[in-house]
């Protein structure tokens, strides 16, 4: 029985392929303030802020960072500190230990084979301590290359919801909306799924009434 609802939902919205420029488009129009909401202001600022933003809220890594970033401004200064000094700089970020660990050594990395600028492509930024794929993509992302997209829980649970894949774990649904996506929107999606999903399509109560893609989303709730 909920096997047919849901195919008949997605037959009433029609395929996937036809409805993603519409639902990109909209959420742009819905969403234009949709951007990174970590603060930066180079792109070592950037690597720094997104390694630290595993397992906490954005909010959180801006508040440490405020202060991080007037006394840590390049690679060198991360390693002229004992460990747990750096420890304490960013304790309240959570896993200081290991943040920490990653940090220093992705320091030394830097000045050891980048001549101390960030790297730009995926596969030289994973070469990074602590730097998971996740974090290069968002960080090349950034950087105005995207190569390729970031799945966060918020865009896990909206591309599920629109229909835009059927998968749970994150490595096949970005392979989904790879083939989706123009390359060009790659860097913009994960923002307008993680802004959409924050402001109105909310894990517990999406407000699909107010959803200005609620006619081309299957899971949608108005009838
Ligand atoms: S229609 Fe509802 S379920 Fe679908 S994207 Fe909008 S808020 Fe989410």
């Amino acid at each position: 029985m909920a096997r047919s609802y849901v195919g008949e939902a997605r037959r009433r919205v029609g395929p996937r392929r036809a409805r993603i420029g519409p639902i990109v488009e909209r959420l742009e129009q819905a969403h234009p303030d949709a951007k990174i909401a970590l603060r930066f202001r180079s792109e070592l600022e950037l690597l720094v802020s997104v390694m630290l933003s595993a397992q906490t809220t954005d909010v959180n890594v801006n508040r440490v960072t405020a202060r991080l970033f007037e006394k840590y401004r390049r690679p060198e200064d991360y390693l002229a500190v004992p460990q747990e000094e750096l420890e304490r700089d960013i304790y309240a970020t959570g896993f200081f230990r290991q943040k920490a660990k990653a940090l220093r050594g992705t320091m030394a990395m830097l000045l050891e084979r980048f001549g101390g600028e960030v790297p730009r492509r995926v596969d030289e930024l994973v070469q990074l301590p602590g730097v998971a794929r996740k974090t290069a993509n968002v960080v090349a992302a950034e950087l105005g290359e995207p190569q390729g997209i970031v799945v966060d829980t918020h865009v896990r649970r909206l591309s599920q919801r629109l229909g835009l894949t059927r998968h749970e774990d994150p490595v096949k649904i970005e392979r989904d909306l790879q083939r989706l996506v123009p390359r060009a929107k790659w860097g913009l999606l994960p923002h307008l799924l993680i802004w959409h999903g924050r402001r109105v399509c909310t894990a517990r109560a999406p407000r699909c009434e107010d959803c200005v893609v609620s006619d081309l989303c299957p899971s949608s709730r108005v009838t």
